[in-house]
């Protein structure tokens, strides 16, 4: 099944508290959850009559009142470089994408939080294409469900290569925060996919009051999009700086690791082309990250994916290079991420699904899109 039942609880989406919570009001004993989510997570499995350590009559009750209920697969796809990408449909005709980049000593999933994205980042396809919901946590670790089936060998699902997962595909994850966070745990779990905190990273473009939030309720890593070493500059790239400003944001950032002195967070920096990849933008970016007590932080330098309607270039080489050279000589631990994945349409910021949009901005984009082909075509 792949369409959502309204009157039954689907199960994928719970993590071991909602199954323990689920299981005690069944008048069961608590240490389901953990077999429940072992064969869902570990074994693949969708029909309760399979798990066979259950008693007749749960499985029974099972069957009736619940559902193990992922996205439809509408598209899976290879880049010639390994990288996989899956187009989800959800039950409501939104599509979403989530991508599986393999590497020599890991494999990371690159998960979507929502259907769209209300941010509007320039340099973001996923922001021109509007936003329509955030997703459930169902549909959040569906993702990881769907990928670790495909990419698992013979034994079950917890046989998969996926080593990491980053929250780093459409939307913004703490704009749908309780979702995440689920789905997080699940990701976590040892009787699901037993990932170490330090291989789940949550990315954000910075909701400040939900990173103070996110560090009571979970341990995961952190990746900020921060793209600007300034205010002016901020807001033009990611219009949510106008809400949280650079200073409240280092101050979270600072904050965000407190307690854990080996831990630090990761700057992304998107490099496009004479807008903020010069040297005297590297300069600030050193000052933003040690002035007063500084950040611990390392920085992530992403050449930019373009897009159809962009405006931005990527920076050359040369420029990520004496860009990455200013931030190391300063002593700032900088790498520059390999763009992979770019024939499936699958890099950073190319990831678009089918978003049907409830903003107006989409139709916008599509506008100029029309522009530039009737330019194009004189
Ligand atoms: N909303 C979250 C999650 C998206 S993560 C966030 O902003 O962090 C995706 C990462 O890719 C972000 O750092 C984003 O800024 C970056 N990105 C977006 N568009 C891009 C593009 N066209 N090229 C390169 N990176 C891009």
């Amino acid at each position: 099944m792949t369409h959502a039942d309204v009157n039954k609880v689907n199960l994928l989406g719970l993590s071991k508290a909602g199954l323990t919570e689920y299981f005690t009001a069944l008048g069961e004993k608590s240490w389901r959850a953990a077999q429940v989510l072992q064969w869902i997570h570990h074994q693949g499995v969708k029909d309760p009559a399979l798990m066979t350590n259950l008693s007749k009559p749960l499985r029974e009750k099972l069957q009736q009142h619940t559902e193990i209920c992922a996205p439809e697969v509408m598209f899976e796809g290879e880049s010639p470089d390994g990288t996989r990408k899956w187009v989800l449909r959800l039950a409501d005709g939104n599509a979403i994408e989530t991508v599986f980049i393999p590497e020599k000593t890991r494999g990371t999933l690159c998960v979507s939080s929502q259907a769209g994205c209300t941010l509007n980042c320039d340099f973001c396809s996923t922001g021109k294409q509007g936003f329509n919901r955030n997703l459930t946590a169902a549909e959040i670790i569906g993702q990881v469900w769907i990928a670790a089936r495909s990419l698992s060998k013979e034994n079950g699902l917890h046989d998969h290569a996926i080593t990491n997962v980053v929250m780093m595909g459409m939307g913004e994850p703490l704009l749908n925060f309780d979702n995440v966070v689920a789905a997080m745990d699940i990701m976590l779990d040892d009787h699901a996919y037993g990932l170490s905190k330090r291989r789940v990273t949550l990315s954000t473009a910075g909701v400040v009051p939900a990173l103070y939030a996110l560090r009571k309720v979970s341990d995961v890593a952190l990746a900020v999009s921060l793209h600007a070493p300034n205010d002016t500059l901020r807001n033009e790239l990611v219009p949510l700086n106008r809400k949280y400003p650079l200073k409240e944001l280092m101050q979270a950032c600072r904050d965000h690791f407190k307690d854990e002195p080996r831990r630090y967070v990761t700057m992304e920096y998107v490099m496009l082309a004479g807008v903020n990849d010069t040297a005297t933008h590297a300069r600030e970016l050193i000052r933003l990250l040690t002035e007063g007590e500084g950040v611990r932080a390392k920085v992530n330098l992403i050449p930019f994916n373009p897009f159809p309607g962009t405006t931005y270039t990527r920076s050359t080489p040369e420029a990520i290079a004496a860009f990455q050279q200013i931030l190391m000589n300063a002593g700032i631990n900088t790498i520059v991420r390999k763009t992979r994945g770019e024939k499936i349409d699958a890099a950073c910021g190319q990831l678009v699904g089918q978003v049907k949009d409830k903003t107006r901005r989409s139709a916008k984009h599509q506008q100029k899109l029309a522009a530039i082909k009737v330019i194009e075509s004189k």
